[in-house]
């Protein structure tokens, strides 16, 4: 049962990150846009939206899944 307590959480590599938006647009629960780098403002609301998502839509790969 020790799984059940990991959590995993989008991570945003700020040296990759350009500031496009994409991520905030699918998922502005857990993003926010800030002097054009994306912030992960509530990591535990990935739940409610597939953060995959924007894993696969960031243009530069900023954008990694860890688990805690
Ligand atoms: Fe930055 Fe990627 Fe989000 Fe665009 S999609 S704002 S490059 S983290």
């Amino acid at each position: 049962m020790e799984g059940d307590f990991s959590m995993k959480k989008p991570v945003v590599d700020w040296d990759l990150c350009i500031g496009c938006g994409s991520c905030v647009e699918i998922c502005p629960e857990v993003f926010e846009l800030k002097d054009d780098k994306a912030y992960v403002i509530a990591p535990e609301k990935c739940d409610t939206c597939n953060c995959q998502e924007t894993v696969d839509i960031c243009p530069v790969q900023a954008i990694s899944i860890v688990e805690e």
